[in-house]
């Protein structure tokens, strides 16, 4: 199993995420939102037999990081992306929330600390953190409108539709958050 210093999760589950080896090398960090209702209700979702999606860490409410996969496998966690074979190219981490309750600080700090735990491991000098709604493209498989396909727009996560126009995550933010910690 792949140990990445400064990562410290506080708890590791990896038996219920699917994970294989990789198929790219790491190049980047995807950030997404989980989707939950609340802590539990996600933890449980990743217990379940049928949770067939999975990130390498989750981040709950008050910024616990749980590893749900080996760091050194690919879990599906992006889909079809205009970066190929975005499972294997991005890391995946998950802020347990969904698209109406922003990040807490608390969540935004942990994610901040994993990125900067990632660069300083593979040495990233222009260290690549990208939101799940930049990278997710239509395909066949999720519309039959052709017009989309290859078309960012499959996601909305981690930016969220919220009617104040607040991001659940503010992956700029985060971004200059990793920057300032390097
Ligand atoms: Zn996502």
């Amino acid at each position: 199993m792949l140990t990445i210093p400064g990562v410290n999760a506080d708890v590791r589950m990896h038996s219920h995420v699917i994970q294989k080896p990789l198929a790219a090398p790491r190049s980047g960090i995807m950030l997404h939102y989980d989707d939950s209702s609340s802590d539990r209700a996600s933890l449980e979702w990743f217990h379940d037999p049928r949770c067939s999606n999975g990130y390498t860490w989750l981040v709950l409410d008050d910024g616990r990081v749980v590893e749900l996969a080996d760091p050194g496998m690919r879990t599906p966690h992006a889909g079809p992306c205009l970066t190929p074979m975005a499972n294997s190219r991005f890391y995946g981490i998950a802020a347990a929330t969904n698209g109406s309750v922003c990040a807490t600080a608390q969540q935004l700090d942990s994610i901040a600390r994993l990125c900067s735990a990632l660069t300083r491991h593979h040495q990233w000098v222009d260290p690549v953190v990208v939101g799940h709604n930049e990278q997710a493209v239509w395909t066949a498989e999720y519309t039959s409108r052709r017009s989309l396909w290859g078309k960012t727009g499959r996601k909305v996560d981690p930016v969220g539709r919220r009617p104040d126009g607040v991001p659940i995550i503010d992956v700029k933010a985060v971004r200059q958050q990793l920057l300032a910690a390097l």
